[in-house]
């Protein structure tokens, strides 16, 4: 499937400059959403995942539902202030900001297998803190899973010795 023509470019959102990827006119989609999910899932299917992370909000839109299609669980990463038990937490760098992540520190057993999905790779500053606190947990990142790549950004290089699966890849 040609997943491209489901995005929406949106210029200069959220600031001047930027050419957002809009991927809900793909969510809205039901042959595309699935075709999407299922491709993602497919990449992750033998690496014996216990655990499928991602970063709020387009994390959870493509981690719960390859989760399910794996028949995993499901772990969430919020901004500092939304989880509501005991997290870890650490700080990291966004393409259009600054920000903090924290994850439930309960979560992950030490030794689990970690998916982690995102809807999108920029700079990596995300996925770099996710890792992060995957690893700091004693868990194990066997593969990460975007829908959409911005190659230029050069965020695999952050991301660098890990398996990664993008969809789609915008030069
Ligand atoms: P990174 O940390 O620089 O790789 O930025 C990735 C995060 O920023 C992802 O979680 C995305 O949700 C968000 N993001 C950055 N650029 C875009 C975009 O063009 N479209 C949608 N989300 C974006």
């Amino acid at each position: 499937m040609d997943f491209k023509q489901y995005i929406t470019i949106v210029e200069n959102y959220p600031k001047e400059g930027i050419r957002f990827k809009d991927i809900t006119t793909l969510m809205q989609d039901g042959a595309a959403y699935k075709a999407a999910i299922d491709e993602m899932a497919e990449f992750a299917k033998d690496k014996e995942v216990d655990l499928v992370v991602g970063p709020e909000a387009r994390g959870f839109v493509v981690g719960c539902p390859i989760a399910y299609s794996l028949g995993t669980g499901f772990v969430p990463v919020r901004k500092a202030g939304k989880l509501p038990r005991e997290v870890i937490s650490v700080d990291y760098g966004l393409e259009y900001g600054k920000d903090s992540l924290t994850i439930h520190r309960d979560s992950i057993k030490k030794g689990q297998r970690v998916l982690i999905a995102d809807d999108l790779l920029a700079t990596g500053g995300t996925i770099e803190a996710t890792i992060k606190m995957v690893e700091e947990l004693g868990g194990i990142v066997v593969g990460i899973a975007f829908m959409i790549e911005l190659d230029y950004l050069d965020g695999r290089e952050k991301l660098k010795g890990h398996d990664i699966f993008s969809l789609m890849t915008y030069k």
